[in-house]
């Protein structure tokens, strides 16, 4: 199992506002603002639950290995 740098959550820095949302939310503290934008700072300890993609208002965050499951399954 080589997929470990693909199961992060990927955050876009041009949608991103800096609200903290996403820091906010992330059970496992995986995530801090850098400059007012978000920011994968704990890649190991995301668990990947989708919190951070549920609540950023913007659409920035996106889980993209969630559709590799889903057609798996
Ligand atoms: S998927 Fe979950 S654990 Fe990973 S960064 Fe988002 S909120 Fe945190
Ligand atoms: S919730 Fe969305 S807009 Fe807010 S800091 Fe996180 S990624 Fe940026």
């Amino acid at each position: 199992m080589t997929e470990d740098e693909t199961w992060n959550p990927q955050i876009d820095p041009d949608i991103c506002t800096g609200c903290g949302e996403c820091v906010i939310a992330c059970p496992t503290d995986a995530l801090e603002l850098v400059d007012d934008v978000a920011a994968v700072r704990e890649p190991d300890a995301c668990n990947y639950c989708g919190v951070c993609e549920e609540v950023c208002p913007e659409g920035a965050i996106s889980l993209p290995y969630q559709l590799v499951l889903v057609v798996d399954g």
